[in-house]
């Protein structure tokens, strides 16, 4: 924010639940300024002075027919993963005033990016479409080289490495985008099956870091043993901010790529995310990466406002209060508890993921005795509800962590759960 003009700072100070939209026509006013025009009703820059939906609520998802939900499940990809900052949005809707050349907005934003980072001098960087593709495509430059006709080639790996070493309890639905480079995932669980999967058409070992606890070789070993063996390793950090550490943690550990999700908690850009990592891997993920035609991964484009978003997402992440923020998630799922346990029965605990979603998290529970309510016909009550919530249930209660609300949304929860354990008391 520092940096930032004054017109559109006071407006970011102003700024209300519906305050995208008066970002971007606070953008529209700067731009008029800086350009000298007054009194025309759309600015030369393309951005209109009085932002609309398909209607004037605001909400233009309610205008299109779909519900708003409150989130209470944090960053689910399926919810819209979560809410960009303002100055995000203002960055994005200042990138899509220029015409650029993307590969080199790509690599200055991973110049960028390692500064702000201070990676070690052989890391680079480069903005993905999420984490996912940071998977898809670093694990494809790897694959590649820097050979244009393996990259044309791909999926087909004629020529090149085929194999790719996953712990067992790693593999997860992400794991489609290692397989969609048509490589093969060799399952391993010990040291010993790791020593023995390595051959010559080892590419790559995979870690995905949320299952650290789950296999039976941890992070540092992981990339140890690769490291022993001359293979390249990789992890999906993903969802692995807080903490803020995270974001070089790994690199300095060795790995040679580390992918992250820009719009889970840094609240970037939804299609953005961080593939880091040493300069070469880097290079060759960009060349199998979009805006290049014949590649794998032109299908995950970037734009150039989500590279600009995510630099600043990033930015702002790195200045932020951790502790501060930290606290103000507990004095929501603190003031929810206080509420909630007043009505017979009920009962709240509280927990945080060591790894993945590292943030509080609380969950609800109730004696059946007291209250006549399986938990997943409260969380469908809940999601039927006006305004609908959106918490998790599983045999044991329902389940919440409070990153994603906006303020105040945790008094609605109170009421609305409230209201449905009374209705429900026997
Ligand atoms: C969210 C997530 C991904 C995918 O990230 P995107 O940025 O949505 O592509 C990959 N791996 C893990 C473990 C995740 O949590």
């Amino acid at each position: 924010m520092r940096s930032t003009p004054m017109a559109i700072r006071n407006l970011w100070n102003r700024r209300t639940f519906l305050g995208s939209a008066s970002v971007l026509a606070g953008m529209a006013l700067h731009a008029r300024r800086v350009l000298g025009f007054t009194k025309v009703s759309t600015a030369p820059t393309g951005i209109p002075e009085k932002l609309t939906g398909f209607g004037s609520t605001g909400n233009v998802y309610e205008e299109l027919g779909v519900t708003t939900v409150i989130n209470g499940q944090g960053t689910m990809t399926y919810l819209g993963g979560s809410l960009p900052r303002p100055e995000v949005e203002a960055v994005m809707a200042l990138g899509a005033q220029h015409f650029v050349p993307i590969v080199e907005l790509e690599q200055a934003a991973g110049k960028r990016i390692v500064e702000l980072l201070k990676l070690p001098a052989d890391y680079d960087a480069i903005v993905t479409c999420g984490a996912a593709a940071g998977m898809q495509s670093g694990l494809a430059g790897i694959l590649t080289g820097n050979n244009p006709k393996f990259i044309e080639q791909l999926p087909d790996l004629t020529g090149m490495k085929s194999e790719v070493i996953i712990q067992k309890s790693h593999r997860n639905g992400f794991d489609h985008q290692l397989r969609a480079t048509g490589v093969k995932l060799v399952e391993v669980e010990t040291r010993e099956d790791v020593k023995r999967s390595i051959n010559g058409k080892t590419a790559m070992m995979h870690f995905s870091n949320f299952a650290n606890a789950a296999g039976q070789i941890k992070v540092d070993d992981w990339v140890t043993l690769a490291r022993e063996n001359q293979i390249p390793a990789f992890n999906d950090a993903a969802a692995d901010t807080p903490p803020v550490s995270h974001l070089w943690d790994y690199a300095n550990m060795g790995y040679d790529l580390i992918a992250f999700s820009g719009g889970k908690a840094i609240r970037g850009p939804q299609c953005a995310g961080l593939l880091i990592g040493k300069k070469e891997f880097i290079a060759n993920a960009l060349l199998n990466n979009s805006p290049h035609e014949d590649t794998l991964g032109r299908g995950m484009k970037v734009g150039k406002e989500e590279i600009v978003g995510m630099v600043k997402a990033l930015e702002c992440y790195l200045n932020e209060d951790h502790s501060a923020l930290e606290k103000e998630w507990w004095r929501r799922l603190d003031s929810i508890s206080a509420e909630i346990t007043r009505v017979p029965g009920v009962a709240t605990s509280f927990n945080v993921p060591d790894v993945a979603n590292h943030v509080p998290h609380m969950r609800i529970f109730w004696d059946p005795r007291k209250l006549s309510l399986l938990p997943h016909e409260a969380a469908s009550a809940l999601r039927n509800g006006k305004p609908s919530i959106v918490l998790s249930s599983s045999e044991s209660g329902l389940g919440m962590n409070s990153f994603m609300l906006k303020p105040g949304e945790e008094k609605i929860i109170v009421t609305q759960l409230v209201q449905l354990f009374k209705a429900h008391a026997v």
